[in-house]
């Protein structure tokens, strides 16, 4: 037998029994997004390289050692699977031209790709939702964004997310805390990493980012950026505390959250769970107003975030949230030649009628295709046998629910409009 090929490591087949949850998701994302006035893009999955490294930054765990980057062979042109969103949207925003005297509402959805280690809720494929929002300077839009995941986790039936935010200030009162904190990193060199030495100068926000339990003392007591605050950055972020006080939504202010990616200031957040371990970030995001412009646009605001969807999945998982059956409304069985030629023209017609209906296919005795009607979770099985054929009838018996095992027998014409009673 000739050896099987078997699937890339971290990235994972969705199988039947999976995807109801996924279709649920995506069900209940699009009523929301909808429901908040943000419209879909599409952007390729493959983007040039130079596009990540400008968009999210030289000096973070994506650029430096997650993307997948290959070279196109007729051109030689360096390509990436897009590890993120973001920096997509705004490409495309760019160079369509909608950003120009207009506010954008947009969301995104579909596969990443990240060369990280495989673990539970850590995967090289992933999904994420994002959404972004473009042309908008002021706070309230800052408090949507999160206002709005709120009323997610409510309509996933969600519960005991935690709320993290902080404010990254802008370019100027960053680069006067910079020097501080380099500073700062100087003085503590011994107890910084390999990754926090070559990010001391570039990037040294981030080396507080840091995961490593040997430097959390000393992230703690590093120079915090909220105390470098100007008071246009400081009322923008008391402002959106207080839209979400007005929306009743608790928060933890955390001045060591800078997020992983280079492009965001002032407002950042990450929801998170304490049920999925070390992946416990289910969205994060913040306002970029310098990205844009970055990317090659004319300056323009932006804020946006992205939702782990195989998270959001786990987390519906380890909370027990029912999942909707999607069912179909009959299953058609049937027996010898007449009756199968009128089994399928009345599956055709089901379906016209607007009901969910699976034909019997490939023959066998009523036996076992009653066995594939049960097993398809049908709520009725329709039966069509010689006589049925010869008298233009078929036999409708109820499956499950109340009734379940009732029998009558109907004219082929009536029965979509029994199933629907
Ligand atoms: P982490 O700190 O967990 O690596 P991140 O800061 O790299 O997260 P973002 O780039 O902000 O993550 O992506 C937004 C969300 O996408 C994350 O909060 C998480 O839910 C999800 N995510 C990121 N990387 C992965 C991955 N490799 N597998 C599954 N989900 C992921
Ligand atoms: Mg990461």
């Amino acid at each position: 037998m000739t050896k099987m090929i078997q699937g890339v490591r971290g990235m994972n087949d969705v199988l039947p029994d999976a995807s109801p949850a996924w279709l649920h998701f995506e069900a209940v994302s699009r009523e929301w997004l909808a429901a908040h006035g943000y419209k879909q893009v599409r952007t390729p999955i493959v983007e040039p390289t130079p596009l990540f490294v400008r968009g999210v930054g030289e000096h973070t765990d994506i650029v430096e050692k997650e993307m997948y980057t290959f070279e196109d062979s007729l051109n030689g042109e360096q390509l990436t699977l897009r590890p993120e969103g973001t920096a997509g949207c705004v490409r495309a925003c760019i160079e369509h031209g909608l950003l120009y005297n207009q506010t954008q509402r947009l969301w995104y959805s579909g596969p990443m790709f990240r060369h990280e280690r495989p673990q539970k809720g850590r995967y090289r494929q992933f999904h994420q939702l994002g959404v972004e929002a473009f042309g908008f300077f002021s706070p309230d839009i800052d408090a949507e964004m999160i206002v709005m995941l709120s009323d997610l986790w409510c309509r996933l039936g969600l519960t005991g997310m935690t709320l993290e935010i902080n404010t990254l200030g802008d370019p100027a009162e960053r680069a006067e805390h910079r020097a501080e904190l380099i500073a700062y990193l100087e003085e503590h060199q011994d107890i910084l990493d390999e990754d926090g030495k070559r990010r001391m100068y570039a990037n040294p926000l981030r080396v507080l980012d840091t995961k490593n339990p040997a430097m959390q003392e000393m992230a703690e007591k590093a120079p915090k950026l909220t105390d470098f605050l100007g008071a246009e950055s400081r009322a923008h972020f008391d402002a959106v505390c207080a839209l979400l006080d007005d929306a009743g939504i608790s928060y933890k202010l955390n001045p060591r959250l800078v997020r992983g990616l280079d492009y965001y200031n002032r407002t950042v957040f990450e929801w998170t769970t304490d049920q999925l371990g070390a992946q416990a970030t289910v969205a994060a995001g913040g306002r970029y107003d310098g990205l844009v412009e970055q990317l090659g646009g004319k300056p323009c605001p932006g804020v946006g975030y992205a939702i782990g969807i195989e998270r959001i999945l786990l987390l519906m998982e380890a909370q027990g949230v029912t999942i909707p059956a999607d069912v179909p409304d009959a299953y058609v069985v049937h027996q010898g030649e007449g009756a199968a030629h009128q089994a399928f023209k009345l599956a055709c017609s089901l379906r016209t009628a607007g009901l969910k209906a699976v034909l019997h296919c490939g023959g066998g005795s009523f036996k076992t295709q009653f066995k594939k009607a049960d097993a398809s979770g049908a709520r009725f099985a329709i039966i069509i046998g010689e006589e049925e054929a010869a008298s233009g009838t078929a036999a409708v018996k109820r499956l499950t629910g109340e009734g379940a095992g009732q029998q009558s027998v109907l004219p082929l014409a009536e029965i979509a409009q029994y199933l629907r009673g």
